[in-house]
């Protein structure tokens, strides 16, 4: 039998810690003991050893030599075994020594219970070997029966310690996923922890921000209740408001009746203001008209410094009929003596005087404001539609400039008829706004040298650039009757500010001119224009009538005592010039007067461009300018005959240029 050979085989201490029943060495040694001699202490057998080998059962030991872990486990998973070494009540029964329950003693050996060999023959005597023998060999047999059953429970256990190795490996692989599951989780966990740091933080926040929501929920119902409060109020208000816009509502529809009633009123009161204006524009024609369609004033002016004083009587401003008081319309001319005797040749005559009568004399200490005075009404008549026409005549010197510019200095006591007369006009033009009437001026202003024209108002040192430019004196447009002169400025303007920086730019394109081209101002006519519109809205009126305000060149006669030079031809025929033009410019007046057929406007281009401001329905004013020294007697009394001749010319009966 090679198992029962195997367990014999087993060194001693080795068995010790067999699972193994040591039956089977107890027997050997009984052999051995047949021949050994009989020991002194008795053997004990039976339930003893058996109890004992059931003590040291593998499970126990499996369990003994287990990691703690894996104890646990066995232990816990032990009572699920089958098997009679599976509790540990046989271990308690070995201590305890109680006797072993039918359910947890160990399995007995088919063929041969413990019981079987614990209740075998009594003992043989010594020389019943065959029996011992007998005894021996089932008591042998019995071992190998429960070796077997042994060695099977061994196989069994070896298997089930296989198994349990595996549970083991699945366990620890189990543990393993879960030690990972565990630091996932505790990943997780603290992925959790910072989350819910985070929301704990947003909580917090969301926490503040509902305080603060509810502070201000708290503030917008104080304020809601204040604004309720203020509504109640205000409804209050507009209740009282209400009952004061009803009364307001009633004092307007009053008002506004009145108003109607008014504004009916006005327009009536209107009507009969522009009646009355039409009228005093008829009066004030018919004054002028009284007074002369061509009148002329004689201004003499006073001796300058420096200049050697006029010898008393050489000219006398007789009072008029109705005495002193009266303005002075009369100038006496008494010539010197010595004069006479150069002209008789031998003895001195008689002083002869030499008597005039004009619309008005201006004495030398006549103001400029004296003068323009009397203009001004007939400045008035250019905004009523009439043309108008004031010359300046008389010899260089004699003051034609200060009559109609004005004095050096800008010195508004000096200031001359053209910003007199434009400041007049505006002036009178806003008053009649307010009556329907709207006005338009438009300025333009030229010099006439030489029968020449050039624009006073061109850019400055223009008159001398636009040498090359035609100027032509021309009808505006087809199927006007307007005179215009070709590349002239002609500059709208609306108030003093603006004409007086046109004048100012005209002196100096004088001053280039004279300077370049060795020429004086005085050598040639200027013709100051403005163009004068007038529109009244409600009455479908429209007049327009120019006012031209003309600073004639210096009306001397030619000097005996020119040379021939080229320079004295040149004065020689500015001369001339300046003569047939102001020849001219009487003869169209003398015509106008006698109503000739034929007026001779085009002989100079003087009254070629004035023509439309000579004729019918215009008025006209002429300055003689008297220089009060004894040198220009002669010259004062040519000045004097050519004033007086036009004085005496009436022309037609004006008439406004009305539509
Ligand atoms: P004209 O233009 O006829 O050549 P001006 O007007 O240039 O003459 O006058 C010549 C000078 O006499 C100027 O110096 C001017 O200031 C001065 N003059 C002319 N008239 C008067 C006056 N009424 N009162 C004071 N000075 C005058
Ligand atoms: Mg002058």
């Amino acid at each position: 039998m090679e198992k029962g050979n195997m367990e014999l085989k087993m060194p001693p201490d080795k068995v010790s810690c067999s699972r193994l029943p040591v039956l089977g060495l107890g027997a050997k040694r009984k052999l051995d003991k047949e021949n050994a001699p009989e020991p002194k202490k008795k053997r004990i057998r039976g339930p003893g050893t058996a109890v004992t080998t059931a003590g040291s059962r593998p499970r126990v030991s499996t369990v003994a030599t287990m990691p703690r872990a894996k104890k646990q486990e066995a232990a816990q998973k032990a009572p699920l075994k089958t098997g009679p070494w599976h509790t540990t009540a046989a271990t308690t029964d070995v201590k305890s020594r109680k006797p072993i329950s039918a359910v947890s003693a160990p399995k007995p050996v088919s063929g041969v219970s413990p019981t079987t060999a614990r209740k075998g023959p009594s003992k043989r005597p010594a020389w019943d070997v065959k029996g011992q023998l007998c005894d021996l060999r089932k008591e042998f047999s019995a071992c190998q029966v429960q070796t077997e059953a042994l060695t099977k429970e061994n196989r069994e256990l070896k298997s089930q310690f296989g198994q349990a190795e595996q549970q083991a490996k699945t366990l620890e692989a189990e543990n393993k996923v879960l030690i990972g599951e565990l630091t996932e989780i505790r990943a997780q966990a603290k992925q959790d922890q910072l989350e819910l740091g985070k929301l704990s933080a947003r909580v917090q926040e969301q926490e503040e921000r509902l305080h603060t929501q509810e502070g201000l929920i708290q503030s917008i119902q104080e304020e809601r209740l204040h604004l309720q409060e203020e509504r109640r109020n205000l409804a209050a208000r507009l209740e009282v408001q209400e009952a004061q816009l009803q009364e307001s509502m009633a004092a307007l529809a009053k008002s506004q009746a009145e108003i109607t009633t008014q504004a009916a009123l006005l327009a009536e009161r209107t009507e009969h203001l522009h009646g009355l204006e039409m009228e005093r524009r008829y009066l004030h024609n018919q004054l002028q008209e009284l007074k002369g369609n061509i009148r002329v004033f004689c201004r003499v002016r006073p001796a300058l410094p420096g200049e050697p004083t006029p010898p008393p009587g050489l000219i006398l401003f007789p009072p008029g009929p109705n005495g002193a008081s009266e303005p002075s319309t009369r100038l006496s001319l008494t010539r010197p003596p010595e004069d006479r005797c150069s002209i008789i040749g031998g003895l001195p005559g008689p002083p002869v005087r030499y008597d005039f009568s004009f619309d008005r004399v201006f004495l030398p200490g006549s103001k400029q404001n004296e003068v323009f005075e009397e203009v001004s009404l007939l400045v008035q008549s250019a905004l009523d539609g009439y043309p108008v026409c004031i010359f300046a005549y008389g010899q260089t010197g004699s003051g034609k400039t200060f009559t109609m510019e004005g004095g050096p200095g800008g010195d508004p006591q000096v200031e001359g008829l053209i910003p007199r007369a434009v400041r007049h006009l505006f002036s009178v033009a806003r008053k009649l706004e307010a009556q329907g009437w709207s006005y338009t001026f438009v300025a333009s202003y030229v010099e006439i040298y030489n029968e020449t024209i050039r624009d006073l108002l061109a850019c400055v040192g223009g008159a001398q650039k636009c040498q090359g430019v035609e100027y032509e004196i021309r009808l505006a447009g087809p199927g006007s009757k307007e005179l215009i002169v070709t590349n002239a400025q002609y500059v709208p303007v609306s108030c003093e500010e603006e004409v007086e920086s046109l004048l100012h730019l005209a002196r100096q394109n004088r001053a280039v001119a004279r300077t370049t081209q060795n020429e004086q101002s005085s050598r040639s006519h200027s013709v100051f224009q403005l163009q004068i519109s007038g529109k009244h809205m409600g009455q479908n009126l429209h007049c327009a009538a120019p006012l031209n305000l003309v600073d004639l060149a210096g009306s001397e006669r030619l000097d005996s005592g020119l040379s021939t030079g080229p320079g004295d031809r040149e004065r020689l025929k500015e001369t001339q010039a300046i003569n047939s033009s102001l020849s001219t410019l009487g003869l169209v007046i003398m015509a106008l007067s006698n109503k000739e057929s034929h007026v001779p406007y085009r002989n100079s281009k003087l009254t070629y461009l004035l023509q439309n401001s000579l004729r019918g329905s215009a008025k006209m004013l002429m300055f003689v300018n008297i220089s009060p020294l004894e040198e220009n007697f002669s010259e004062s009394l040519n000045s004097l005959r050519f004033a007086s001749k036009v004085n005496q010319c009436v022309i037609g009966t004006a008439r406004a240029n009305k539509k």
